[in-house]
């Protein structure tokens, strides 16, 4: 079935583009279900592919906007669903569109820019929850606990945003192409508990700068950082001490949870502020 779906649009699957798509209707009807879909939602998928997720989407939502890159995909889709009404087929790349505001999101995500598309609809949309597939690997370290392998600056950047959930594993037989990995379902939603730093921005300007190391001990990485950003190492000790208790440098990176980031992210702030570290939002 889509093997010749695919032929007669013409569409030979791209690994670069993830094109993998779902046999499994019960799949595409669970991740609908725990999405908890009504007519009172507006629902967005990225990367339509055959529609097999869409199909359950379009029957339990008020209306659907589905994002396909693939010329080939986009024509399929408008012929699948040209009886549906509450159905709106863009033609575009999910990275770069303008993204409708939604209630809802449920996709199988394009594997290729899995971080980059997460990243975007945290930012930019503010949507009550997302239902989203992506490959075992990499859900893994959304939602990895500190101390674990799994716990990276890709981990944290996430968990500061958003609460992720694993919901299913789903085996890669339940695909055509079938590709190398399996994959795994989360629901996403937005942050809205815990310590928030007093800059996002400065945030994440200190993960990006430390997280290279994830295995190293704070004090370490805070002074390779500092060497790197031209600034003496020895500031490592008054931005540590300024942290009250909650951290005292000799914890491994990939142990610090959150909350103990957050406080560092506020010293470091105290730093910018009295001019012993540059300012990155100048
Ligand atoms: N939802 C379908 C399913 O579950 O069978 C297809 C999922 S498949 C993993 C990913 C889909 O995203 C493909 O149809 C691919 O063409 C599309 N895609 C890839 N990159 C994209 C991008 N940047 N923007 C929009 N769609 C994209």
């Amino acid at each position: 079935m889509i093997e010749s779906l695919l032929r007669k649009y013409g569409v030979k699957p791209s690994k670069k583009r993830g094109q993998s798509f779902l046999k499994s209707h019960t799949i595409a009807n669970d991740m609908v279900t725990v999405a908890n879909i009504t007519r009172k939602d507006t629902v967005l998928e990225i990367g339509g592919g055959l529609g097999i997720l869409t199909e359950a989407i379009v029957r339990e939502a008020g209306h659907v906007y589905v994002i396909e890159i693939a010329p080939g995909l986009v024509r399929a889709l408008r012929d699948l669903f040209r009886e549906n009404n509450n159905i709106d087929i863009i033609e575009g790349d999910a990275l770069t569109i303008a993204l409708p505001e939604v209630t809802k999101i449920v996709s199988n995500l394009p594997y290729s820019i899995s971080s980059e598309i997460t990243f975007r609809l945290l930012r930019e949309l503010r949507f009550e929850q997302a239902i989203l597939m992506y490959q075992k690997e990499f859900a893994q370290r959304l939602y990895a606990d500190a101390g674990t392998q799994d716990y990276s600056r890709l981990t944290i950047n996430i968990k500061y945003q958003a609460e992720v959930e694993c919901l299913m594993e789903v085996p890669a037989t339940l695909f055509y192409p079938v590709p190398a990995v399996d994959s795994v379902v989360v629901r996403m939603k937005h942050r809205t508990e815990g310590p928030k730093a007093k800059s996002d921005f400065v945030f994440h300007w200190m993960v990006t700068g430390l997280y290279s190391y994830p295995n190293k001990n704070l004090k370490k990485a805070l002074g390779i950082w500092f060497r790197n950003l031209g600034v003496d190492k020895k500031l490592t000790e008054p931005v540590i001490n300024n942290c009250r208790g909650s951290l005292k440098g000799d914890e491994r990176l990939r142990t610090i949870s959150i909350d103990n980031l957050v406080v560092l992210a506020d010293s470091i702030l105290g730093s910018i502020e009295d001019g012993t570290l540059p300012d990155p939002r100048r």
